[in-house]
């Protein structure tokens, strides 16, 4: 059955065209789905007999908070999530100076097999639809009762994976009639598939594209990251300046620093004349422990800052939020729910 929360305007009005309603109801009910409604209960402007057939012909999805922790350093959350059978993703809350962020997931597992990823290390179970990436926004602006006006697509999955269902839940976010988050506002963080990349170009979308590096050459990308043997950096990069000639929006590079691994002055030299000429911005990420040991974090994070600084290139050092409570990607789902004293939900 269709769920009907999954759909973005233009296709509920494609798939109420059968029950001849006014156009003004159509939307009255977008604009409850949009807003996060998961019961037809709660359409309240719905006449009763509309809302029951209605029920009859699709399913509305709801996403439920399983797990919350709350980090004592700062007031990040991190929250385990269901979906209607059962599958369990995470997304994290993150006060920043301008207001709140959301982290959210985009899909069960991911199929990437980043080595040093947590969320890879299952592979892919399935791929989550746009209510269920509403609903994680939706659960946590509820239960910490705060806005979220950030939206960064950076939890589990890779979104670019999972295209048309991302695609139809940015513009259902975007949508004035919904949670009308503005796209400058919301990140899609990409291991770097360039045809995507382009497609999103195509499509004009000008989100803030985030795009994980983590290597300054092929040979290394390969090793720690199987998407480089389909799409080289040259390929990546490409992709990455048509994005930003077409939309004319900066590009953010992630790069992990691991330790004697990808963290050299040569790393450094040769990652700035990976970007050089685009408007884009380095981030650099102090690896999180994961990977069964195999790599361990860089301890020259500020001099490779540094030198890159003084090759021209706009470099930042990712601030580690909710350090106590695994908010990184994938290590809360994988520490299969244990009973700590902070899990307070
Ligand atoms: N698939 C997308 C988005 C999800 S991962 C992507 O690859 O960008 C979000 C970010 O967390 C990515 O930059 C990813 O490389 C990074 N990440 C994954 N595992 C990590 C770890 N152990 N330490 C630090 N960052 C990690």
């Amino acid at each position: 059955m269709l769920a009907l929360n999954d759909l973005t305007i233009e296709k509920m009005q494609i798939q109420l065209a059968d029950l001849g309603l006014k156009p003004y109801r159509v939307e009255q009910i977008f604009r409850w789905t949009a807003s996060g409604a998961d019961d037809w209960e709660q359409m309240s402007n719905v006449p009763l007999t509309l809302r029951e057939k209605l029920s009859l012909q699709f399913l509305l999805r709801s996403v439920k908070i399983i797990t919350k922790r709350q980090s004592r350093l700062d007031s990040t959350r991190k929250y385990l999530m269901q979906m209607h059978d059962g599958a369990l993703v995470e997304s994290v809350l993150m006060e920043y100076k301008h207001g709140f962020s959301a982290c959210i997931s985009t899909q069960v597992g991911c199929r990437m097999g980043c080595a040093f990823c947590a969320s890879a290390q299952g592979g892919l179970e399935r791929n989550l639809t746009p209510a269920e990436m509403l609903g994680q926004i939706v659960a946590m602006q509820n239960d910490a009762d705060v806005r979220i006006s950030n939206i960064v697509l950076m939890g589990m999955g890779e979104p670019l994976d999972n295209y048309a269902n991302v695609l139809d839940f940015l513009h259902i976010i975007n949508n004035h009639m919904g949670l009308n988050i503005g796209l400058r506002h919301i990140s899609v963080s990409t291991c770097g598939l360039a045809d995507k990349i382009r497609s999103l170009a195509d499509e004009g979308v000008p989100i803030c594209l985030s795009v994980s590096l983590h290597a300054s050459t092929d040979e290394v990308r390969q090793r720690i990251m199987p998407v480089a043997k389909r799409f080289s950096l040259n390929e990546v990069l490409s992709a990455c300046r048509f994005f930003s000639g077409k939309t004319g929006r900066r590009i953010s590079f992630e790069y992990i620093l691991i330790d004697g691994l990808n963290d050299s002055n040569d790393d450094a030299k040769r990652l700035a004349r990976l970007v050089a000429g685009m408007p884009s911005h380095v981030n650099l990420i102090p690896a999180n422990p994961c990977g069964d040991g195999k790599f361990s974090a860089s301890n020259r994070v500020l001099e490779f800052r540094d030198r890159l600084m003084k090759l021209g290139v706009n470099t930042t050092i990712r601030r580690t939020l909710g350090s106590d409570i695994s908010a990184s990607c994938g290590q809360l789902r994988r520490q299969s729910l244990p009973s700590q004293p902070d899990i307070i939900a």
